[in-house]
């Protein structure tokens, strides 16, 4: 599960983590494989529905471990096919039920309709400051939070559903953080948000700035 490159993710908390002084250790989790590690931080990345299926019976059999790893503070991060299978349920366009974790109560139905694909751009609030974030979506299932709160709020693009302007979902779960995105490239091309991810670990605030490239990436993404 890591469709469009979502192992970059892992790889931005690395290199932001290094930028504060931060030895951020990433270890591939495999299906079938015993996670016996003591990790803070769990990315799991988008698929095609074929992909997710697959993957949801390994996932349910470790739907214990992993609301204990929430409870005691752990943050689970899905980006879009691994966002939806946070949630209490996912219908393919087909009709295919996908079992998910139910770590959340939103739905997720797929739809043969159109494809919400694009660049995706949302705001929200981060430490008290309004900040907009970026992505690139492309999936056929459509959110429905059922409450929950959204990560951001749409200004470009399709976000959960298309239609309620709500994008992600943002949950304390115990001590821990539930987050999911539509946005593949989320932490690579949002480092201020992986600085938040790593605070939220280290349980303080870190020396972190915008490098001239990022600040100038950013203005380019906010260009559109
Ligand atoms: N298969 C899911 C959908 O189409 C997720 C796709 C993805 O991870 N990019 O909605």
């Amino acid at each position: 599960m890591a469709l469009y490159g979502d192992r970059g993710n892992a790889i931005a908390l690395q290199a932001v983590g290094a930028r504060c002084g931060l030895d951020v250790q990433v270890h591939a989790l495999e299906a079938g494989e015993e996670w016996a590690l003591d990790f803070d931080l769990l990315i799991l990345g988008g698929g095609q529905d074929f992909d997710q299926s697959k993957v949801t019976a390994d996932l349910l059999g470790r739907a214990a471990f992993l609301k204990s790893f929430l409870i005691r503070g752990g943050i689970f991060l899905g980006i879009c096919g691994g966002y939806q299978l946070l949630g209490a349920s996912f219908r393919t366009q087909e009709g295919l039920e996908i079992p998910c974790l139910g770590l959340c109560k939103f739905i997720t139905v797929g739809s043969s309709a159109k494809r919400l694909v694009g660049n995706l751009a949302f705001r929200a609030e981060l430490g008290g400051e309004i900040l907009d974030f970026y992505g690139f979506e492309n999936h056929s299932g459509r959110t429905d939070l059922q409450g929950h709160s959204a990560l951001g709020k749409v200004t470009r693009g399709h976000g959960n559903n298309g239609l309620d302007q709500s994008e992600g979902v943002y949950e304390s779960y115990g001590a821990g953080l539930l987050v999911g995105t539509y946005a593949h490239g989320f932490l690579p091309r949002n480092p201020l948000f992986t600085k938040h991810l790593l605070e939220q670990i280290v349980g303080a605030s870190l020396p972190f700035r915008l490098s001239p490239f990022e600040q100038a990436s950013l203005a380019d993404s906010r260009r559109g």
